[in-house]
C-alpha cells in the first residue's frame, strides 16, 4: 500500500484490511463509472461492495486520466484486492470483459503486460498485489444494468464519487515493479506506446502545417469545429478504382486534390508569387474572357476578365458560373440518388430541399458559420454535411463512401470543364508574350519577360512571414487527450 496516494484513501483501505484479516474468502462486486461533463472535463469514479455485509463493507473513490470505463473498473479491482489478507480466495463480480480477461491471464501464469496493454500501471500493480499476497482469484461475469441488486448498488456508488467529490486515487510514480514505462511531459503513458508515439508525431506535424500562414482559414475552421478531419483523411487517400492502386492516373488525381487542399494549384496569383520575373505586371489577371460593354461601343464584346485569379475566382468567375451551377445541380442529384439507394422511403421533398440549401452548394454563399463552395471543392469537408448524412440514417462507412465518391466526381468535373479550358486560355496568353514551359522549371536561368515589363518587378515573397498560431499547441492537445481518453483531434 506504500505506493497508494492520497493518505486518506490508504487509511480507509487499511481499516478494511483489519476487518477482513481473518477471512479466507472475499466476494467483491466492482464497478467503474465515467462521465464526460464537457469537452475537457471528465469525471471517473470506482467502487466495490463486499457481499458479507453490503451495507458496511463498501468503498468508493475518484480517479483521473486516460478516462475510460475499463480504467475505472481496473481501479475498483485494485482497491478491492488491496484489502485482502494473505492467501485469501477473492472472487470478483464485474461486467467488464476486458478486466476478466486481464485477471485470468495472471491465472495462467503468463505475464502479458507490456507497452501494448492499456492502463499498464494499474494492471502491473494488480498483478504485483496478487503475487505479494498469494491471492487466489476467481472472476464472475455479470450483466451490466441487470436486476442484480448489489451490482446496481455498486454502480450507483461509483457514480456518486464525483457528485460527492471524493478523494482522487492514484499510484505513486515510485512504484517500479513493472516493465519499462514511457514518460512524456512528466506523465506516464498508460496506453499502447506505439500508438502514443504515432499520435505525438501526427499532432506535431499537424500543428506545423496548420500554423502556415496560408492555412489561417483552415485553422479558424478547425477551431470552430466546422470541418471533419477524419473524412478529409479518407478523402485524400480515396481512390475511385476501389483499390490502393499506384497507377499514374490515380496519383495524378491524388496530387490534384492535394494541390487544391494546400492552395498550390497554379492559379495566376500563385504563378505571380512563384515566377515574379515572368508574370510581372498587373495585366496578369484571370485568363477567361467575359462579355463587356466597351467604352463608347454599343454592343458587348469579349474582353479578358479583369479580376485577379485567386483560387476562389477560378470557380466563381462569371465565365464559368453557368457551368458551375450545372455541376452543383448534378452533384446534388448524385447524392440524392445515393441516399435513395440506402433508404428509399426516407427521400422526401423536405430532405432534398435541406440538402440543396446547404450553404456550400450555393456559389454566392459566404457564411462565416460554414464552409464555402470553394472550400468544399478544396476538400474541406464540412461537419454539417457529415451531420446531415448521419441524421438521414447513414452509417459511418456509407457516409465515407458518399462523401468521397461524390467529392471526387465533383473535382473531376471541375477539372475537365473549368480547369482545363482555363489552362488553355492561359497557355495562349503565355505564348503571346513568349513565356515557355521551360522558363518555369526550377534551376533554369531567370528570364525576365521584357515584352511584359511595364511595372517594376514586385517581390511578393518578401512579405514577412507572420505566424498566426502557436507551434506548441500539440502539447495541449496531447495533454487533453491523455486526461479525457479521447483522440487528440478532438481538441
Ligand atoms: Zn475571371
Amino acid at each position: 500500500m506504500e505506493f497508494i496516494r492520497p493518505v486518506s484513501v490508504v487509511s480507509k483501505l487499511r481499516e478494511f484490511r483489519l476487518l477482513f484479516n481473518n477471512r479466507t474468502d472475499l466476494h467483491f462486486y466492482t464497478d467503474g463509472s465515467l462521465k464526460h461533463s464537457d469537452q475537457t472535463l471528465v469525471n471517473m469514479g470506482c467502487a466495490w461492495i463486499e457481499t458479507s455485509n453490503p451495507e458496511e463493507y463498501r468503498f468508493s473513490v475518484q480517479c483521473t486520466d486516460y478516462a475510460s470505463s475499463s480504467r475505472a473498473e481496473a481501479m475498483a479491482i485494485l482497491t478491492a484486492l488491496l484489502t485482502a489478507p494473505k492467501y485469501c480466495h477473492v472472487t470478483i463480480y464485474t461486467d467488464s470483459a476486458i478486466c476478466i480477461q486481464l485477471l485470468t491471464k495472471h491465472e495462467y501464469g503468463s505475464h502479458h503486460i507490456n507497452g501494448k496493454t492499456v492502463n499498464q500501471m494499474i494492471w502491473c500493480y494488480i498483478h504485483w498485489v496478487i503475487q505479494a499476497l498469494h491471492l487466489h482469484i476467481s472472476t464472475i461475469k455479470i450483466k451490466a444494468h441487470d436486476t442484480d441488486q448489489l451490482n446496481n448498488d455498486t454502480d450507483r456508488l461509483a457514480k456518486e464519487t464525483y457528485k460527492n467529490d471524493l478523494p482522487i486515487f492514484f499510484i505513486d510514480h515510485k512504484f517500479t515493479f513493472h516493465h519499462p514505462i514511457l514518460v512524456w511531459n512528466k506523465r506516464i503513458i498508460e496506453f499502447n506506446h506505439r500508438n502514443f508515439i504515432n499520435q505525438l508525431y501526427q499532432a506535431q506535424l499537424f500543428n506545423c502545417y496548420i500554423s502556415f500562414r496560408r492555412n489561417i482559414n483552415l485553422y479558424e475552421l478547425t477551431k470552430k469545429r466546422l470541418i471533419n478531419w477524419s473524412l478529409i483523411n479518407s478523402y485524400m487517400a480515396y481512390d475511385y478504382n476501389g483499390k490502393q492502386s499506384t497507377s499514374f492516373d490515380a496519383s495524378y488525381w491524388k496530387q490534384f486534390r492535394l494541390k487544391l487542399f494546400t492552395y498550390t494549384i497554379p492559379t495566376v496569383e500563385v504563378l505571380k508569387n512563384r515566377h515574379p520575373h515572368l508574370y510581372n505586371n498587373y495585366s496578369w489577371t484571370c485568363p477567361n474572357d467575359v462579355l463587356r460593354l466597351k467604352y463608347g461601343a454599343t454592343t458587348k464584346t469579349m474582353v479578358r476578365c479583369q479580376e485577379n485569379e485567386s483560387l476562389e475566382h477560378v470557380f466563381l468567375c462569371e465565365t464559368v458560373r453557368p457551368i458551375m451551377i450545372q455541376i452543383i445541380k448534378n452533384l446534388i442529384l448524385r447524392i440524392t440518388s445515393d441516399l435513395r439507394s440506402i433508404h428509399p422511403s426516407r427521400i422526401t421533398k423536405h430532405v432534398i430541399h435541406k440538402l440543396s440549401s446547404l450553404p456550400y452548394f450555393n456559389p454566392d454563399s459566404r457564411l462565416d458559420s460554414d464552409i464555402s463552395l470553394t472550400q468544399l471543392i478544396q476538400g474541406f469537408i464540412p461537419d454539417s454535411l457529415f451531420d446531415f448524412l448521419k441524421n438521414f440514417g447513414c452509417n459511418a462507412s456509407e457516409i465515407k463512401h458518399i462523401v468521397c465518391s461524390n467529392l471526387n466526381w465533383l473535382v473531376n468535373e471541375i477539372h475537365s470543364k473549368i480547369w482545363i479550358p482555363r489552362c488553355k486560355n492561359l497557355r495562349l496568353r503565355e505564348i503571346a508574350v513568349g513565356i515557355l514551359p521551360e522558363h518555369k522549371k526550377k534551376g533554369t536561368l531567370k528570364k525576365i519577360n521584357v515584352n511584359n515589363l511595364t511595372f517594376p518587378v514586385i517581390h511578393y515573397l518578401d512579405n514577412p512571414v507572420v505566424q498566426h498560431c502557436d507551434n506548441d499547441l500539440w502539447n495541449i492537445w496531447i495533454e487533453y487527450s491523455c486526461q479525457t481518453g479521447k483522440p487528440w483531434q478532438d481538441f
